[in-house]
């Protein structure tokens, strides 16, 4: 059968704080904006509780509620939705396409909000099942599963914000939660720690590495197979749930080879632009920002993107990572300002005297 081909002038992928924030400008631009959401519409604060560090909220908001007005402010600008797995993109020519099992979808600009998935430890048992016991005890989300491991003891690894906050999340269900961390000092804020530390029902345990997630499908998770690192020692540590919290990796393997990104797979982008190494295509987001990674960061750099996106289809130069700024018809205006390179290579001065001279023949 057929695919349906939709072709578009701004076509967002992801729809968390940044690929919205980026259809709310782009709408307003009256660009008519395809925001394409992938499993996990909404993005990483739709598996939040409490966000009390969003401006605008003096109270905190839900994570899922403050997705939904994101959402509901896009639409109402004129954003279309679609929800779809994309399967390959091209990005080797304007419009860029990308193809799902139901649409070729042709892009003139393209913006990257995909965001970032949780990290695994990558050891036997972790993995869903049935390779492992993901679903059976293994999670990756305190919110989305917490509510299943009722007066049950679990473990927690990892040591940063996400691992204390996961860990917090979980004593309201859990019986005890031990929290394993590879080192002998978290790497979470203070106040994160400290929330953590005056829990009475979470314990910590240092310098230790979990080797493998023991239990059936039967009996689900039953331990945890340890090493400490310092000692060497072997240990199994009885549990009946086991929490990985070790930070995020960006979702961005879709675009290796062709777009620049770091060894972590964070997209690389221009200094003062959200420009990658490809013209038209424009990054925001966890699947940029290796740094901030914050909710109003991540929309802040999706209301860039948009309007980056916006100037390159009214043909006006956008700043790329070379430090050049080129327009949608190729022109390269190289970073000392001083000559412009057109699409044919001839090089013409940039120096507004000159080219007034040149109007003046
Ligand atoms: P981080 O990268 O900050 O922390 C990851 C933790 O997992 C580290 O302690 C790290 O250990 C450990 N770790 C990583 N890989 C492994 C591994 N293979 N085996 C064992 N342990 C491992 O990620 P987070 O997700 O915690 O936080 C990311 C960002 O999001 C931070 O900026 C954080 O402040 C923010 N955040 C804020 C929240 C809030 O304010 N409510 C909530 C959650 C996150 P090591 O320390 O040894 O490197």
């Amino acid at each position: 059968m057929a695919k349906d081909t939709l072709h578009r002038d701004v076509v967002i992928i992801g729809s968390g704080p940044a690929g919205l924030t980026a259809a709310i400008y782009a709408a307003r631009a009256d660009l008519k904006p395809l925001v394409i959401e992938g499993p996990q519409p909404g993005g990483q604060l739709t598996i939040t509780t409490d966000v009390e560090n969003y401006p605008g909220f003096s109270k905190g908001i839900q994570g899922p509620e403050l997705m939904e007005e994101f959402r509901e402010q896009a639409a109402r600008f004129g954003t279309e939705f679609l929800t779809t797995w994309i399967n390959t993109a091209d990005l080797s020519k304007r419009p860029f396409t990308l193809h799902t099992e139901d649409h070729e979808i042709k892009a003139e600009t393209l913006i990257i909000a995909a965001g970032a998935s949780a990290k695994w430890l990558g050891i036997p048992g972790e993995a869903p099942a049935p390779e492992g016991l993901g679903g059976y005890g293994v999670s990756a989300c305190a919110t989305c599963d917490g509510f299943f491991f009722k007066g049950k003891p679990l473990v927690v690894v990892g040591g940063g914000d996400t691992a204390m906050e996961e860990a917090t999340f979980l004593t309201r269900y859990a019986s005890r939660i031990t929290l394993i961390h590879r080192r002998d000092s978290l790497r979470a804020s203070k106040i994160m720690q400290e929330k953590a530390f005056a829990n009475p029902k979470i314990d910590f345990m240092w310098n230790t590495d979990v080797k493998e997630i023991l239990g059936s499908k039967e009996t689900g998770v039953t331990g945890v197979k340890l090493s400490n690192n310092q000692t060497g020692e072997e240990s199994e540590f009885p549990c009946e749930g086991v929490f990985i919290a070790i930070g995020h990796k960006p979702n961005t393997d879709l675009f290796k080879g062709q777009l620049e990104m770091d060894e972590v797979g964070y997209l690389k982008t221009a200094g003062h632009s959200m420009a990658t190494n490809i013209p038209g295509v424009f990054a925001c987001g966890d699947a940029q920002d290796s740094v901030y990674r914050q909710a109003v960061t991540a929309a802040g750099t999706g209301c860039m993107a948009a309007i980056d996106a916006e100037r390159f289809l009214d043909s006006l130069p956008v700043l790329v990572p070379t430090g050049e700024e080129v327009t949608m018809e190729g022109e390269r205006v190289s970073a000392d300002h001083e000559s412009i390179t057109m699409p044919d290579g001839e090089v013409i001065s940039n120096k507004p005297d000159e080219s007034e001279a040149a109007h003046g023949d």
